[in-house]
């Protein structure tokens, strides 16, 4: 049976490109790139091209762009350099739809005697801008808020968020994990001082990850030890998976327009199928602001997790908007946040696209989704 993968923004398949670019680098070219020899040298050398870029995809410099193991590990460490080298600053703002790699940081920070801010949104996902700005004090040490969120796809207004936070003195990191090489960020127009971004997202492996730190911006290591990365993150350079992600940014700059565009028709396709072919159906999210390759859709008084079982014995690969808390099965935090009513929320699934996706795999799903949902239902207690 063929594999139909629609979960690409819990990860995505290894590019051809990124991976034969990356293959050398584990037997031939081994060398640590901090040696003085010629052997280390090239090594090094491809070090600094993968830095340009990832660099180029951001419109930054290179020496603003420090590699790290993972998305969570940017994070962690945007936090981190902020309430640091800000220390009599003790208030954090963001929004409650973040993914676990900010919430649960904060959570911790809260531990520690700092008090957060939790920015709500509307039924529709969008930041609530009245209480945002009311949110900034003197006393902010920064603000994270995502640039799309990983369950619906929404897009945030970044670049009027990070403007309201900088004329307030507030340093301004977003999670652009699940943006990256899906909207053209511009850097040069979005005044924030961290970005992180994830390189299994985009078509590279897993566990390789950056933090984009503006230059200027005062800065303290989470990891310390040796002195890579200019002495801004400790640890020997993981050479092959940064070569990878390098190449993995290449390729996203070149081809956002055609694939954006292309994700976005076979995404819209999906969508249109499902909601004309299954009664009692409806879109999750901001489908103007909204990324490119994701749609979440809430089927009515049937189980997320019971359809993605159907689909998956068809073999469709997707998620659901509930987690499996103590036994019960609760709708996600962004789905609640949202106000989804329940018995919509519970019926969840997400559908993410990548550039592999093809028409053939969203006309499957249509043909087939319909049958799952009645089936399901027919099961349900709920009638109405
Ligand atoms: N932030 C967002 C919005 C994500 O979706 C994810 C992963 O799902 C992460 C952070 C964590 O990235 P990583 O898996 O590289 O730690």
């Amino acid at each position: 049976m063929k594999t139909i993968y629609l979960d690409n923004n819990a990860t995505t398949q290894v590019d051809q490109d990124v991976l034969e670019a990356m293959l050398p680098y584990f037997t031939e070219l081994y060398g640590n790139p901090s040696s003085m020899y010629s052997f280390g040298g090239q090594v090094s050398q491809a070090v600094n091209k993968a830095r340009e870029q990832v660099a180029a995809l951001f419109h930054v410099t290179s020496n603003e762009i420090i590699f790290t193991a993972c998305g969570t590990e940017a994070d962690n460490t945007a936090i981190w350099a902020a309430l640091q080298a800000e220390p009599n600053k003790r208030h954090v703002v963001t929004s409650v739809v973040e993914h676990p790699a900010i919430l649960n940081v904060l959570q911790y920070w809260e531990r520690q005697g700092y008090s957060v801010t939790r920015i709500g949104v509307d039924s529709k996902g969008r930041l609530d801008l009245e209480a945002y700005t009311k949110a900034l004090t003197p006393d902010t040490a920064i603000v994270s808020i995502m640039t799309a969120n990983n369950e619906t796809g929404t897009i945030f207004p970044i670049a009027q968020l990070a403007e309201l936070a900088h004329a307030k003195g507030i340093l301004f990191h977003t999670d652009a994990v699940q943006a990256a090489g899906k909207l053209d960020i511009d850097l040069t127009k979005w005044p924030v001082d961290f970005l992180s971004i994830s390189g299994h997202k985009l078509h590279a492996p897993k566990g390789i990850g950056v933090l984009f730190v503006r230059q200027g911006t005062a800065f303290r290591p989470f990891l310390r030890g040796g002195h890579q990365e200019r002495g801004r993150r400790a640890g020997t350079e993981n050479v092959p998976y940064i070569v990878g992600l390098g190449v993995a940014c290449a390729k996203a700059l070149e081809n956002l327009a055609s694939e954006t565009a292309g994700m976005a028709r076979l995404r819209d396709r999906l969508e249109q199928g499902l909601l004309a072919e299954i009664p009692k159906s409806r879109v999750n999210g901001d489908q103007e602001q909204r990324l490119c390759n994701t749609t979440n859709i809430s089927f009515k008084n049937v189980e997320g997790e019971a359809i993605l079982l159907m689909l998956d014995r068809l073999g469709i690969c997707a998620s659901s908007g509930s987690a499996c808390t103590s036994g019960s099965l609760e709708p996600s935090h962004v789905l609640r946040a949202m106000q989804v009513p329940f018995n919509y929320a519970h019926g969840s699934v997400r559908f993410s696209l990548s550039h592999y996706t093809t028409q053939e795999d969203i006309d499957y799903v249509i043909a087939e989704m319909p049958a799952v949902i009645a089936k399901l239902r027919e099961l349900s207690p709920f009638k109405d």
